[in-house]
């Protein structure tokens, strides 16, 4: 690729955008040791230690139990995810229950929930991670072990999807060679359960097939011939 005539490497946008230092607080840093090309890659989620709030959530209905078990009255659940602090150690997958006055240890990462109502009459209550990086209302908050640079930090960095920046496997191989092949039944499709691949669209078939016959052409030229009706 490097030696093409007027062919300048710049690099894809992302990694452009890393380099800049205005790229997601993590990243994966990779290098081909054929051509000594550098890049990165956004993080896929299922590479994140992640905390999903329906843990939390029972942690508050259990905590509340007991102490309306010892006080021999009722407690309020939502009234005491107000006050009640989560100390997150995403390398342990240890989550440690403390006041909100209570400082957390080294290493742990401190989360609080926020509540909404929810149902038609509103009496349902909703349970929301506050996102310790961005303060946004999310279900989950993931741990990257990967920073800013595609180092691996001592503690995992933290938030949610949107402030990770982070990505699906599915959509990182989307429109290439290897996702076309999945398209065409020429290999199982891991990302799916049933190992094939589920068409969203009428043309996709179509495009796979461009894609998949872009690459023939590309690997002829290379070579030096080309193909029929190619031109
Ligand atoms: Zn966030």
């Amino acid at each position: 690729m490097g030696t093409g005539r007027d062919y300048i490497r710049k690099g894809d946008a992302f990694t452009l955008k890393v380099r800049r230092g205005e790229g997601p607080p993590c990243a994966i840093h990779w290098q081909r040791t054929g051509t000594g090309r550098d890049f990165y890659t956004r993080v896929p989620v299922h590479q994140c230690h992640a905390l999903r709030v329906a843990v939390l959530a029972q942690g508050v209905r259990d905590h509340a139990q007991r102490l309306s078990e010892a006080k021999g009255g009722p407690v309020d659940a939502q009234a005491l995810a107000g006050v009640l602090a989560f100390d997150w150690k995403p390398l342990g997958a240890a989550v440690k229950v403390r006041g909100r006055d209570e400082a957390p240890a080294e290493g742990e990462v401190r989360l609080t929930l926020e509540t909404s109502p929810t149902g038609p009459a509103g009496v349902g209550v909703r349970y929301w991670i506050t996102c310790p990086r961005c303060a946004r209302r999310c279900g989950v908050v993931y741990g990257s072990r990967w920073n800013h640079v595609g180092r691996t930090p001592a503690q995992p960095v933290t938030g949610c999807r949107v402030c990770l920046g982070l990505t699906d496997e599915s959509r990182q191989s989307h429109k290439c060679l290897h996702w076309a092949s999945a398209v065409m039944g020429e290999r199982a499709y891991t990302a799916d359960p049933s190992g094939r691949y589920r068409q969203r669209g009428f043309m996709t078939h179509e495009r796979a097939y461009e894609i998949y016959m872009a690459s023939f052409r590309r690997g002829l030229r290379g070579l030096g011939l080309t193909m029929p009706g190619s031109e």
